[in-house]
C-alpha cells in the first residue's frame, strides 16, 4: 500500500483528502454527469471504484436496490482479480479475510460398495509460479463492501445512490451529455418518481435482466441448460473428513456436490445437482426448497453424515449460458464512425453456469477493462477510438467462458464411470481431475490473450503488456496501467 504522496495527513491512510471543491458527501444527482453506471454489482463497483480515482471526471451509480447487498451469490475469488484488488490497495484484506483454495480434493463412488464415496484425487489448486496471491473464497457482498468503502474514501467521495431504477436510456443526437437516462425512485419515500439525467457516457451493469441492454434492442442468445444446481451456504456438523477443502464429489445415483469451505473457518456453501428440469414447466425451479437441497447433499455424501444447524443462504441457480452479440451500442455498420455511448458489463452481456466459479471475476474484469479506457478518454489523455476496444476485447473473452464452460458444465455433470458396467457411459474419476488440472490457467484468470489493436500489439516483443516475464516464466497481460503508482505490474483486464 503506498500513500502519502501528495503531502502528509494524519488519521486513517487509506481516507484520501477530498479533491478540491468536493464536499465530503457527494450531494443530489446532477442534471448531466460524465458517466452513469447503472448497478452495483461486482461490474458495476469495479468501475465505479476506479472511476472515482478521477475527481475530474463525474461519475454517478444508480441501484434500484435500498442499500448494499448483503448476502449470497458467488464467492470464487479467481488469483487474477486478487491482482486486480491490488491495484486498488485491498488485496491483503482479502486475503486474510477469504479462505484460500490450496488444494482441491475429489471423491467418487467405492467400486466395492457404490452407495459409499471415497476419495479418489487430491490435486495443488493453483499451478506454482501463476500468482503471487492464492484462489481465495470470499462472499460476493464483501468484495462489492471493499470497493464500496474503497469510492467513499477516494478523492471523489463517490457513493452509490440507492432506490434508483433505470427504465429507459437513449442516445440522442452527438451534444456533450448526448444519452439521456430515465430512471423511477424505488424508496418507500418517493416511490414511482421519475428521474432524468443527461450522460456522456452509460454503463449497464444491471443484471441479466438488464434494462439497459435492452434499451439497446440487444438480446442475451443462447442455450438455456435446464439443469438446476441448488446452493446453499450452511453452518453444519459432519464426519465428511474434507469439510475444509474444495471437494468435488460424485455419488453413484444421487448426483454430484461441489463443496466450498467459506472465510471465517466454520461456514460451508454446497452447491448440489437437483437435476434435469422440464423445459415446459416454468415453476419447476420455484418448486425447489433450502430441504430438498440439503437432502440431496446427506444421500450424495452416505455413509457420512451431514446434520445442517443454520442456512445463512439459499437459492436455486439454473443459468444458460448465453451472449449478447455486442457490448456497446456501435451496429457493426457504424463501427469506427461514431463513439459508442452505452456500453454493458457483466451479467448484461453474458452469463454462465457457476460451476467454474468465473461470473464475479468476468463481470469485474469487464469493468476494469472499460473503466481505465473511461477515464483516459474523458480526460482527454487518448482518442474516444480507445472505446471501441471494449466490446471486442471483452466479447472475445465471454465467447471463451462461455465454450469453457459448455464443455466443463458437461464433465461435472456426468455420471462417475462403473467398473462393473463397463459398457455404461461415465466419466472416469481421473479424468475429472485430468481436466480440472488442465483448465487451471483459464480457471485462475490468466488466459486471456487478447488480438493485436490500437493497444495491444504483435507477440513479437513486449507490446502494451501483452506478455511479461514472471519470475521464471511468460505471464499473459495486456495494456497500460491505472494505478501504476500502486501497482507492481502494469496491466490492464
Ligand atoms: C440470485 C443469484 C445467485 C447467484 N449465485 C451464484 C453462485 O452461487 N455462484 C456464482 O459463482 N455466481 C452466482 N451468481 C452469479 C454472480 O453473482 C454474477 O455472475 C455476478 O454477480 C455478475 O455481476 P454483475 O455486476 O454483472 O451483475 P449483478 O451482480 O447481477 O448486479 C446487477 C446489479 O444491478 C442492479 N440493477 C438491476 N437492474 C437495474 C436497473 N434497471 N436500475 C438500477 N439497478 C439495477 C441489481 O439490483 C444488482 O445490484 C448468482 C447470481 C444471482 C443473481
Amino acid at each position: 500500500m503506498q500513500f502519502y504522496l501528495d503531502g502528509y495527513h494524519p488519521g486513517d491512510p487509506e481516507l484520501r483528502p477530498a479533491a478540491e471543491g468536493r464536499p465530503d458527501s457527494q450531494g443530489a444527482m446532477p442534471e448531466e454527469v460524465d458517466v452513469l453506471v447503472v448497478g452495483t454489482g461486482p461490474a458495476g463497483v469495479v468501475l465505479a471504484a476506479q472511476l472515482a480515482e478521477f475527481p475530474g471526471i463525474t461519475t454517478r451509480v444508480v441501484e434500484r436496490r435500498e442499500g448494499p447487498l448483503a448476502l449470497g451469490q458467488a464467492d470464487g475469488v479467481a488469483c487474477r482479480t486478487v491482482e486486480m484488488f491490488n491495484a486498488f490497495g485491498l488485496a491483503e484484506r482479502l486475503v486474510r479475510e477469504g479462505y484460500w483454495v490450496n488444494e482441491t480434493v475429489f471423491w467418487r463412488p467405492d467400486d466395492q460398495d457404490r452407495s459409499r464415496i471415497v476419495r479418489s484425487g487430491r490435486v495443488q489448486d493453483v499451478a506454482d509460479g501463476l500468482s503471487e496471491y492464492p484462489h481465495v473464497i470470499v462472499n460476493q457482498a464483501r468484495m462489492q463492501d471493499y470497493l464500496l468503502e474503497h469510492m467513499r474514501k477516494s478523492p471523489s467521495r463517490l457513493e452509490p445512490d440507492y432506490g434508483l431504477e433505470v427504465t429507459g436510456v437513449e442516445v440522442e443526437g452527438s451534444g456533450d451529455y448526448p444519452v439521456r437516462v430515465t430512471m423511477r425512485r424505488t424508496d418507500a419515500e418517493n416511490p414511482s418518481e421519475e428521474v432524468t439525467v443527461r450522460a456522456k457516457y452509460v454503463v449497464g451493469c444491471d443484471g441479466a435482466r438488464s434494462a439497459v441492454r435492452r434499451s439497446m434492442g440487444l438480446e442475451l442468445r443462447g442455450d438455456a441448460r435446464n439443469h438446476a444446481w441448488g446452493v446453499a451456504d450452511v453452518l453444519a456438523v459432519t464426519d465428511f473428513p474434507d469439510v475444509r477443502f474444495k471437494a468435488a464429489i460424485q455419488s453413484a445415483q444421487d448426483g454430484n456436490i461441489l463443496l466450498i469451505p467459506r472465510e471465517g473457518g466454520y461456514l460451508i456453501r454446497l452447491y448440489v445437482d437437483l437435476g434435469d428440469l422440464d423445459p415446459a414447466d416454468r415453476e419447476a425451479r420455484q418448486r425447489f426448497t433450502s430441504d430438498m437441497i440439503i437432502e440431496a447433499a446427506q444421500r450424495i455424501l452416505h455413509p457420512y453424515t451431514l446434520e445442517v444447524k443454520d442456512i445463512a443462504w439459499w437459492s436455486v441457480y439454473e443459468v444458460g449460458q448465453r451472449i449478447a452479440d455486442r457490448f456497446d451500442d456501435v451496429v457493426p455498420e457504424e463501427r469506427g464512425r461514431r463513439t459508442p455511448r452505452v456500453f454493458i458489463a457483466g451479467d448484461a452481456c453474458h452469463t454462465h453456469s457457476a460451476k467454474a466459479g468465473q461470473g464475479m471475476n468476468v463481470s469485474m474484469q469487464d469493468g476494469f477493462n472499460l473503466g481505465w479506457k473511461l477515464a483516459a478518454v474523458l480526460e482527454g489523455r487518448s482518442p474516444e477510438s480507445l472505446l471501441d476496444t471494449y466490446s471486442g476485447e471483452r466479447h472475445a473473452v465471454a465467447k471463451e467462458l462461455i465454450d469453457f464452460d459448455i464443455r466443463w458444465s458437461k464433465t461435472v455433470s456426468s455420471r462417475p464411470k462403473d467398473p462393473n458396467r463397463p459398457d455404461d457411459e461415465g466419466l472416469e474419476p481421473a479424468e475429472l481431475e485430468r481436466q480440472f488440472v488442465e483448465a487451471g490457467r483459464f480457471t485462475a484468470g490468466f488466459a486471456t490473450d487478447y488480438t493485436p489493436s490500437m493497444i495491444t500489439g504483435e507477440d513479437t516483443r513486449l507490446p502494451a503488456g501483452r506478455t511479461v516475464p514472471f519470475p521464471g516464466r511468460i505471464r499473459r497481460l495486456s495494456g497500460p496501467a491505472l494505478h501504476a503508482r500502486r501497482s507492481r505490474r502494469r496491466c490492464h483486464f
